[in-house]
């Protein structure tokens, strides 16, 4: 466990505002459970206008600053070790524009909020997360990946327009149009230029009803070859992937794809499932409503709530790979002993995507336009610090493997990086992002968590 230490005083003099406590409470620790942090507060900002008096006061004295959504963090970064964590939840405002196709959601907000306000209008996000819990602040700093990201990119990629309090305590509106360089840093900026405080999401409309289609391979080879034909071509509007536990000691792998329910019966499932490998005598097809298919994780959430997974140590790793790269890497991954854990208590996804989709210029991403996001998403007892010390270093080991067959990490991941390892990660873009951080928070107090800087 990386277990925070330093000395820590309370500047009480710095604190006219009333929505500041000492408590940290949640805010030292994250879904995670593996770094724990000692800040100096929480400040709970009641308007943006207390959020920008905030910042314009804390930055210049060189605090840390941290905004903190749902806590769904994995490494500690959404914390403030020394500094203060800013809990966005009262800024949580969501108002959809149907006519302009439009929403406009506070920070804070959470994504089930987001649904559930644009299907009220018959309209919806184009991608969005599995896991809608997150606030919006939280994923857009991170990009977004979703099933529908081989046809529509990240979740920021739809954002139109963005409001945000900068480092130096400024408030800002930027698009693609305004000031596209703050922008551009925010969205999958990881918040190291500015807290998110609105953004403007584009809508499409959304289906009544969606047909979902669970096909199962007993071979690597035939399901990356599905996958990599579902990626390209536009059969289905959702494609996400994961290998399962057979007997044996082996995986099988499984496509989830959904499309569109057009309500002509009989479905045409031959025609959609025409050309695939799967295994034709265990396909799962089944019909759902939109909101039900969009909601499926709550379900799952509740269920790992109650046996108490939801709460212990959560050791992830998320990697992007070049698709060519992963049918190869994925097997030896599920092989290694190091990673045992996933058989007993975990989930492996493997989600096709586009490069030519991914438009935030800070996610970073493998050459080659087919990609593949390998996820493993593992619980560690509770209780038991060295089994997590073992999951984070073999979540190290695996990155080094991976970036050696040019893969990438997602920032979201349990793995200690240094500064030299975000240099490499951002690559070309990593100057663009120094430029931006010097400009904008200029103070470097934002979002220390992540470790880019010393
Ligand atoms: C069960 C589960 C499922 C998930 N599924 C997906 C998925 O399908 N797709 C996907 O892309 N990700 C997924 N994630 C990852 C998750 O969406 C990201 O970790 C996201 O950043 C979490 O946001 P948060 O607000 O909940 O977390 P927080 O820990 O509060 O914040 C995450 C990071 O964003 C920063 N931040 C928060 N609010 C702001 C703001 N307003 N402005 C600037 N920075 C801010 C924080 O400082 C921190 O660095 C999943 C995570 C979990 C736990």
């Amino acid at each position: 466990m990386k277990k925070a230490t330093g000395v820590i005083t309370r500047p009480d003099s710095l604190f006219p505002f009333p929505e500041f406590t000492a408590d940290a409470g949640p805010a030292a620790d994250d879904f995670g459970h593996i770094v724990g942090s000692r800040p100096l507060g929480v400040f709970a900002p009641p308007s943006v206008a207390a959020l920008r008096d905030f910042v314009a006061l804390v930055g210049p004295r060189g605090l840390p600053v941290t905004a903190r959504g749902g806590g769904y963090s994995v490494y500690g970064q959404g914390q403030a070790e020394g500094g203060f964590v800013v809990e966005l939840s009262a800024l949580d405002e969501v108002r959809c524009a149907p006519a302009t196709r439009t929403l406009t959601a506070g920070a804070g907000a959470s994504w089930s909020e987001v649904v559930r306000t644009a299907l009220a209008e018959g309209l919806t996000p184009p991608v969005l997360p599995d896991h809608l819990g997150g606030s919006v602040g939280g994923l857009l700093s991170t990009g977004g990946l979703g099933g529908s990201s081989h046809r529509h990119g990240l979740v920021a990629d739809h954002v139109r327009e963005l409001e945000v309090v900068t480092g130096a305590g400024d408030l800002v509106t930027c698009s693609r149009e305004r000031r596209p360089d703050l922008f551009d840093a925010v969205l999958a900026g990881l918040g190291q230029c500015a807290v998110i405080v609105s953004a403007t999401l584009e809508l499409v409309p959304a289906p009544t009803l969606v047909r979902r289609f669970r096909l199962y391979h007993h071979s690597p080879g035939t399901f990356f070859a599905d996958q990599r034909a579902l990626a390209r071509d536009d059969r289905f509007s959702h494609v996400c992937g994961q290998a399962r536990p057979a007997l044996g000691g082996t995986w099988d792998y499984m496509i989830e794809a959904v499309v569109p329910h057009t309500r002509q019966l009989p479905c045409d499932d031959t025609l959609l499932t025409g050309g695939l490998a799967h295994d034709r005598n265990t396909e799962e097809i089944e019909n759902l409503s939109y909101e039900e298919f969009v909601r499926r994780m709550d379900r799952d959430e509740r269920i790992l709530r109650t046996t108490g997974e939801w709460q212990r140590p959560h050791p992830w790793l998320t990697l992007l790979l070049p698709e060519e790269a992963a049918a190869g890497f994925v097997p030896t991954v599920l092989a290694d002993h190091a990673q045992s854990g996933l058989r007993a208590c975990g989930v492996v996804q493997l989600r096709p995507l586009t490069s030519r989709t991914l438009r935030a210029p800070l996610l970073r991403r493998p050459p080659g336009d087919l990609l593949c996001l390998l996820s493993l998403m593992r619980t560690a007892p509770p209780g038991a610090p060295e089994n997590v010390r073992e999951a984070v270093a073999a979540n190290r080991a695996l990155y080094e493997r991976a970036r050696e067959l040019g893969g990438v990490l997602h920032p979201t991941s349990a793995l200690p990086m240094t500064c030299g390892d975000w240099r490499a990660h951002f690559g070309p873009a990593w100057e663009t992002l120094t430029r931006a951080k010097n400009r904008y928070d200029p103070h470097s107090v934002l979002t220390r968590g992540y470790g880019l800087w010393p």
